[in-house]
């Protein structure tokens, strides 16, 4: 049932919309400031709501997770850990949904974010099939953007995929779904010289078994690299128009990830092949971008000539290509 907006607000409205939020707290937001309207979409703990900020007009999406439910399922971790991840986004300017405030009443948690207003990326990929180069080489920036940004927080995503890739209303991304995120609470300590990802003790498995890395399944050690191989997944799936591990089950995908069987099909863009063949390497400190400094972007990969001309700096600026 959707929360009920039927009284008048209990916060006065700020006269700076700008500070709404800000203002608020500890007297902090409730379900009546908003008018919520229509599902967008239901999660694992949650139901997604558009709603309207009675105070300032604007929409958002307000995430509503049942507290039962998720100490039931044994979640809290995975909530808590998308909040904390969301605060540490809070002053990226762009290629993040944004947390606006949280509160909750006896029952449910609310998540107040940015409404992605054309939804995820997935549907566009499965509507044209096939990206052409333009699209693919806007969006795997804008992509590749975003995970810089959160590599150098020492945040690593772990569950990249179409899916978790939303749009703005003028079609520019939005990186979504924290809750199985890790945060590196110290610098990586290499393994050896060349290796650079982290041994967990207690490593839980997370993700999408279309997306996972071959050292998650072999030794569940999730690093930055790790995102780069879902990021290599997701450039391939742009330009193929489906994923490259594909098989009837998860056991069957997960053999073909360890054996990096997949095939390019005709046509595919030289450019983007030589890519996600750099990205698609079966040894994490080997791929692309693995030995770049921590905390200073992906330099080898905005230069691998696939993104020649996409000027990094100014893409949130930029139109996005229509895509056809
Ligand atoms: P899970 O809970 O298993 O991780 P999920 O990521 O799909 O699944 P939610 O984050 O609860 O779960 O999202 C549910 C749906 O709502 C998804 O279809 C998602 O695309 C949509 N959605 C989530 N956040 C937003 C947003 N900020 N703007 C627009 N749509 C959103």
């Amino acid at each position: 049932v959707a929360p009920q907006n039927t009284s008048a607000p209990r916060v006065p409205p700020t006269t700076n919309p700008a500070l709404a939020y800000t203002n608020r707290t500890p007297a902090k937001y409730t379900p009546k400031d908003f008018i919520f309207g229509k599902v967008i979409g239901e999660g694992s703990f949650g139901t997604v709501y558009l709603a309207k900020d009675i105070h300032t007009g604007k929409e958002h999406a307000i995430k509503v997770c049942d507290k039962r439910h998720i100490i039931k399922e044994k979640k809290t971790e995975y909530v808590t850990r998308e909040k904390e991840v969301l605060n540490m986004l809070a002053g990226a300017k762009h290629s993040f949904v944004r947390l606006y405030c949280t509160f909750q009443d006896i029952d449910r948690l609310y998540f107040v974010l940015s409404y992605a207003k054309n939804g995820e990326l997935l549907p566009y990929i499965n509507k044209v099939g096939s990206f052409d180069i333009e699209c693919t080489k806007f969006y795997s920036a804008e992509i590749l953007r975003g995970l810089e940004y959160l590599h150098g927080l020492g945040i690593i995503h772990r569950d990249l995929k179409p899916e978790n890739i939303l749009l703005d209303e003028k079609m520019h991304v939005l990186i979504t779904d924290f809750g199985c995120t890790k945060i590196l609470k110290e610098p990586e300590v290499p393994l050896n010289e060349n290796e650079t990802h982290v041994r967990e003790r207690k490593n839980s498995f997370v993700g999408t078994a279309q997306y996972l890395s071959p050292e998650i399944l072999t030794d569940r050690n999730a690093s930055r690299s790790s995102d780069l191989w879902a990021f290599g997944c997701i450039i391939y799936q742009m330009v193929a128009g489906l994923p490259p591990f594909r098989a009837r089950n998860d056991y069957m995908i997960f053999q073909k990830i360890q054996k990096l069987d997949y095939e390019v099909p005709d046509g595919f863009s030289e450019m983007a092949k030589s890519l996600v063949e750099q990205l698609l390497v079966l040894d994490p400190t080997q791929r692309l971008g693995a030995q770049d400094e921590h905390g200073a972007g992906y330099p080898s990969i905005r230069a691998h000539p696939f993104f020649e001309g996409v000027d990094f700096e100014t893409l949130h600026e930029q139109t996005p290509p229509p895509i056809y």
